[in-house]
């Protein structure tokens, strides 16, 4: 599970977006969850594909880090043009709701 996200064989795919803080901007930023998908050609009549790695990608830097296990990881992902449009503080109230309250309740 670890390595060059590029390295990996196949493509990524976009599947939401949620809210964390990012260490290298050092803030709460808008992360893209991204998917790479890797084709398998072991069957040849009937190809599939498999996901091979998730990740989150700050949507400011170049800082991401892997999402590992089966879950979401977050509480929600948003549909990233909606999360776009969304304050910042709200869409990390939706998807992030223990940073959330960390950082914005005493
Ligand atoms: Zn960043």
């Amino acid at each position: 599970m670890f390595g060059k996200w590029e390295d990996r064989p196949g493509y990524t795919v976009e599947r939401g977006a949620v809210s964390d803080w990012c260490p290298d901007c050092d803030a709460v930023r808008l992360f893209l969850v991204e998917d790479r998908m890797e084709e398998l050609h072991f069957i040849i009549w009937r190809q599939s594909t498999s996901r091979s790695a998730r990740r989150v990608i700050c949507s400011r830097c170049d800082y991401w880090k892997y999402l590992s296990g089966f879950g979401k990881g977050y509480a929600e992902w948003v549909p990233v043009a909606r999360a776009e449009r969304m304050p910042l503080r709200e869409l990390l109230e939706l998807t992030n709701p223990d940073l959330y309250d960390d950082l914005y309740r005493d």
